[in-house]
């Protein structure tokens, strides 16, 4: 049993925002009120209880879109490691995505993914299953066979589905299946092996760059087919303003179409692979942060974009063109990042940032409180089909809950991630916003070590009490 005490309890889908009490038993939320007495029923039982006081109580937070890479690449991280570094996170459900090796397109593989997560992970695992066959963009998987064995969407992500045919074929089939398809929106033939954002850094480094247009292009065919289908199609990663604007008209339209952004395309410009620049100032660089000439744990893709990218970002995830926050957890190992700019692999390790980086943009005033839980919460639910079970607070429900102190200023540290994968630009900042506890289905997963110490104090006056 745990009891949390006086915390400010955030639920946006069901207009909740109050201070009160919350009791978790058996797993499920069983109380929620002002006042909740301490009740101690024997001493084998006795109730954990969490002083929430200045605090946030929400439903955990869920990601869309991450690689946990096992299996195939359990050098970069595997579904135990990843899944300690989501609950750290605040995370109590992930999506992973589907391009491991072998990679998830058929029913033995989601179903040994759910058997690994079962025994290994600390947080719920949803897999999500190819679109075509091995990734290899040519025949679409058996997605009715996916869907049985349990996949929450399908997505090649990684890599765009390059036909439009395919795609096509493949959106008439999730249309049956009533699962969206996740589409990494990018046209390889102008990205072009390109390794930063087209733009005056591009031109400054002298490297290739990769063009909005390349994103933008793919985002304009994928609505097409989508309306042409009539099904749902979901934006992976959308970066730049001509998506936001292009699914802002779409939705206008009708078109079944949702949309993520990542924490790192709201707060980093492309200037940060410099090594400087943190981005808006949203984060403050602490003393003693290494500086250098670049960073290649800024290069992703989408690559980061402008300051005019981040706005339109903003506004979308303001007006609900953007529907969630989504990691893209891309962890890698040291020698994956550790050479040039070319060469380096794309991606960012991002579970353990995402909330210090998104209370950045809180304290500055540009996106509410409770609006950001509902692009953690909520809203990624509904585009999963999990909204019934997940996303909220309400008592009879299974007990999934983050609990964060919005005004905690911390450093990141990556060489105390829990992940395998310390590839962030975010190393040495300072942020204000920390996950104090992850609750999973009544279970603590992850508790900060302040909190683990004030729990010890508040608790003793209970010990020896029958
Ligand atoms: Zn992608």
């Amino acid at each position: 049993m745990i009891l949390i005490k006086n915390g400010n309890l955030i639920d946006p889908g069901r207009g909740m925002n109050q201070v009160a009490d919350l009791v978790i038993d058996e797993g499920k939320i069983t109380q929620l009120g002002k006042g909740i007495p301490i009740v101690i029923v024997s001493a084998a039982k006795q109730p954990l209880v969490i002083d929430a006081t200045g605090w946030a109580v929400c439903p955990g937070f869920i990601d869309l879109h991450c690689h946990l890479r096992e299996p195939g690449f359990e050098e970069k991280e595997t579904i135990a490691t990843g899944t300690k570094a989501a609950a750290a996170g605040g995370f109590v459900a992930v999506c992973c995505m589907a391009n491991t090796n072998p990679p998830i397109d058929n029913r033995a593989m989601v179903e040994w993914v759910k058997q690994k997560a079962a025994e290994e992970g600390i947080v719920h695992v949803f897999p999500i299953g190819c679109v075509t066959k091995g990734r290899s963009g040519k025949e679409v998987c058996d997605m009715a066979e996916l869907a049985e064995a349990g996949v929450v969407a399908f997505s090649d992500d990684g890599a765009p589905v390059v036909s439009s045919q395919v795609m096509h074929r493949a959106l008439e089939y999730s249309c049956a299946l009533g699962l969206p398809i996740v589409d990494h929106c990018e046209d390889r033939r102008l990205s072009n092996g390109g390794v930063v954002n087209e733009g005056w850094v591009s031109t400054k480094l002298g490297l290739r760059g990769i063009p909005a247009s390349a994103e933008e292009m793919i985002v304009a065919r994928d609505l097409a087919l989508a309306k042409l289908a009539n099904a749902r199609i979901h934006i992976a990663h959308v970066s730049t303003c001509g998506s936001v604007e292009l699914i802002r008209r779409a939705k206008e339209e009708g078109i079944l179409v949702t949309a993520e952004v990542t924490p790192h395309h709201l707060t980093l410009t492309e200037e940060r692979i410099m090594g400087k620049d943190w981005g808006k100032g949203n984060n403050v660089i602490a003393s003693g942060a290494k500086q250098s000439q670049y960073d290649t744990n800024a290069k992703v893709n989408p690559p980061l974009r402008t300051e005019d990218d981040i706005t339109c970002l903003i506004e979308g995830l303001k007006n609900g063109v953007l529907d969630a926050i989504a990691t893209d957890h891309a962890p890698h190992t040291l020698a994956d990042k550790d050479c040039g700019l070319e060469m380096a692999a794309f991606g960012i390790s991002g579970f353990e940032t995402a909330f210090g980086a998104l209370m950045g943009l809180v304290h500055k005033g540009e996106i509410g409180l409770v609006t950001l839980i509902s692009k953690l919460t909520c809203e990624p639910a509904r585009i999963v089909g999990k909204g019934g079970e997940l996303g909220m607070l309400k008592v009879g429900s299974p007990a999934n809950i983050t609990i964060f102190d919005p005004d905690r200023e911390w450093v990141v540290d990556s060489s105390k991630f829990a992940s395998k994968g310390k590839n962030t630009p975010f190393d040495g900042c300072k942020f204000k916003g920390k996950v104090m506890a992850t609750i999973v289905d009544g279970e603590v997963v992850y508790m900060d070590d302040f909190l683990g110490s004030h729990y010890a104090q508040i608790s003793s006056p209970l010990t020896g009490e029958d």
